[in-house]
């Protein structure tokens, strides 16, 4: 094995096992010499991946796709955007790529290791992104504000990564992405490593509120039990709940909840969808599941699918999923969704995606391929 392929599989590693930084399927690393960029295949996980789970890409290739023009319709452009990147596989030809591979090939560092971590998140997903941000880390990093991923996000961390290497001589090796993660970009990954270490460092000590127990138990509800009966188009799906300290913050009343409503970043649309249920508390169990059969009904007819999580008042997160392997992913999302707004209260509170934001996501099959993959 090339040895700079060896050194990729072991950062991916040791990030990709840390919850801290990469939860469920997220996150991606590559590494390039002058001729390849070896990146992770779409819907691989980074905790076990092995040299089979990078796909290797022509670079000369993946450049002719900043210079061509490309169709203003946003779905016909990512299909013919990934038409290419497909045409610029060296091997294997049946994985994918993961979604991000242009962005890597943009950053010429040997070694790119792309996470979502929720301190970083919390920043990233708050009012204060770019302020704080431009206090914290000043010319260290490039701050680029949300877009809608694919080429538009591409060609806009371009243009900032040019203008960053313009002004400054060399190019960033931290790239902040808002309501979204970071890119970390060096030549060997001691130097990864080393960046991302100052990161988590100069993040952390600007938290003043600290995250209350996360400790959790699985919760015990009728809602669970009888799922499949509360919308036919639960029918074999199965649920999973829990209740922690920091649950229990979120779901004492609906205003609380309201911080933890919505998706934060693309990835929580890919688990979890990207509004989430507030159940409120009833008499007894049969109102309750009249009530949340009612709600299940009106958040079918105003978004067109099922949600996946419920918050039930007063008693925990439920995740409502094909399988409980699915649930479990969905519920660690979403948990996390609820860290990075608590985290984010230390930068003016919690940034939502937007209504706009939401509807390209939900449209894009790229994302609808990585929740077929995550699920199998
Ligand atoms: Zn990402």
């Amino acid at each position: 094995m090339d040895n700079g392929l060896k050194q990729l599989v072991e950062v991916s590693r040791l990030f990709g096992s840390d919850p801290s930084f990469v939860i469920a399927g997220g996150g991606n690393t590559s590494y390039k010499n002058e001729e390849k960029i070896w990146i992770k295949a779409s819907g691989i996980s980074l905790a076990t991946i092995d040299e089979n789970g990078f796909v290797s890409l022509s670079r000369e290739k993946l450049k002719l796709i900043s210079q061509k023009n490309y169709s203003n319709d946003p779905l016909l452009r990512e299909n013919e955007v990934k038409a290419d990147l497909h045409e610029a596989i060296v091997a294997p030809k049946e994985l994918r790529p993961s979604v991000e591979t242009s962005l890597h090939e943009l950053i010429s560092y040997r070694y790119v290791v792309h996470t979502h971590p929720t301190i970083v998140n919390g920043m990233m997903c708050s009012l204060e992104a770019e302020k704080t941000c431009k206090v914290m880390f000043g010319e260290r990093a490039l701050f680029v504000p949300y877009t809608d991923p694919g080429y538009i996000l591409f060609k806009v961390v371009a243009e900032g990564i040019s203008r960053y290497t313009a002004k400054h001589g060399l190019e960033p090796s931290i790239i902040f992405l808002e309501n979204h993660g970071v890119f970390v970009g060096a030549d060997t990954t001691e130097k990864i490593e080393t960046i991302y270490a100052e990161i988590m460092t100069t993040i952390g000590g600007r938290l003043s509120l600290q995250l209350p127990g996360t400790e959790t138990t699985m919760l015990k509800s009728e809602i669970i039990a009888c799922v499949e009966s509360l919308h036919p188009g639960y029918a074999g799906f199965k649920a999973l709940g829990i209740k922690s300290e920091l649950t229990d913050l979120y779901v004492v009343d609906e205003i609380s909840f309201s911080k933890a409503k919505k998706s934060f970043t693309p990835d929580d649309i890919v688990y979890c969808k990207a509004h989430y249920l507030y159940i409120p508390a009833q008499e007894n169990v049969t109102d309750l599941l009249t009530k949340t059969t009612e709600k299940i009904a009106d958040y079918f007819d105003k978004y067109g699918y099922l949600p996946k999580v419920l918050a039930l008042q007063e008693q925990g997160i439920i995740a409502i999923e094909e399988s409980l392997k699915s649930a479990q992913n969905v519920l660690d999302v979403y948990e996390n969704i609820l860290k990075i707004s608590f985290y984010s209260e230390n930068f003016g509170g919690p940034k939502f995606m937007n209504d706009e934001q939401i509807a390209f996501i939900d449209n894009w099959e790229v994302e609808n391929y990585r929740r077929k993959i995550a699920k199998s």
